[in-house]
């Protein structure tokens, strides 16, 4: 197994007195693709937005590439390398396709290379150059859901993190998306998938976590889990 580039040890993560992540451990090894699956509720934001600085855990310990980082800010966690397309694409509507990616620019590191990295975007996604001076209200849900992911990908993270790229899209369209995500990975980049599409996200990751009720229930290569395995663990029974 290649290193780990994140570790999430033990965490804590409570929305004032729910308890919503409980002893949450999980690895993101180097250049690899990592699913987490689960039901509606089972906790995969929480835990996502938890590694992104948005929440923070009351206990245990997060590290990306050896360096504690939990508790950091959101912009924090963008400088050093992690990178988040939300739930919902969260695009601004009001702001043109190119602003929107230049939204994903701030970092200093990134700004200097603002040019090379857009015209990398631009050619993952080439409707993107196309529409890049139209509002991004104006762009489909597919369109959109690139444009999230090219904003993601203009701070140069070493790790991104997709929280349920595929909600809301037709089948071809998610093909595609779930393309772009294997062009992505090939680049070098290490993913953390948030996914409920249970065939889906297998298909596309090399290791997988399963989550029920805010705990992880089961881990392992897609190929070692059996189907039966799986279920047990996704609906807890
Ligand atoms: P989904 O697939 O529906 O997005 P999920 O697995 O991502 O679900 P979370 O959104 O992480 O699940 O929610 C985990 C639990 O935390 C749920 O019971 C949810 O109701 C609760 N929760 C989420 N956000 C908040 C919040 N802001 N305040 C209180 N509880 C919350």
């Amino acid at each position: 197994m290649a290193k780990p580039l994140l570790r999430v040890q033990h965490i804590e993560v409570f929305y004032h007195d729910f308890h919503a992540l409980w002893d949450v451990s999980l690895e993101v090894e180097k250049g690899l693709v990592v699913s987490i699956i689960g039901a509606n509720g089972a906790g995969k934001s929480t835990l996502l937005n938890t590694i992104a600085g948005v929440l923070r855990p009351s206990s245990g310990i997060i590290e990306f590439d050896h360096k504690r980082i939990d508790g950091w800010m959101p912009y924090q966690m963008v400088a050093e390398g992690i990178s988040m397309v939300p739930e919902g694409r969260r695009i601004f509507p009001r702001l043109t396709v190119l602003e929107n990616l230049e939204m994903g620019c701030y970092v200093p590191k990134a700004r200097q290379k603002r040019d090379q990295v857009l015209k990398k975007i631009y050619e993952l996604f080439p409707i993107l150059e196309k529409r890049k001076n139209q509002f991004s209200i104006t762009l489909s849900g597919g369109e959109q859901q690139m444009l999230a992911i090219g904003r993601a990908l203009m701070s140069q993270p070493r790790l991104i993190l997709l929280d349920e790229i595929s909600l809301g899209l037709a089948p071809l369209v998610i093909k595609n998306i779930y393309q772009t995500v294997k062009q992505i990975h090939s680049e070098g980049i290490s993913a953390l998938l948030v996914e409920q599409d249970i065939q889906r996200s297998l298909k596309a990751c090399h290791k997988v976590y399963v989550m029920q009720s805010g705990k992880i229930r089961l881990e392992g290569r897609p190929g070692e889990l059996s189907q039966e395995d799986i279920r047990k663990a996704y609906f807890g029974v």
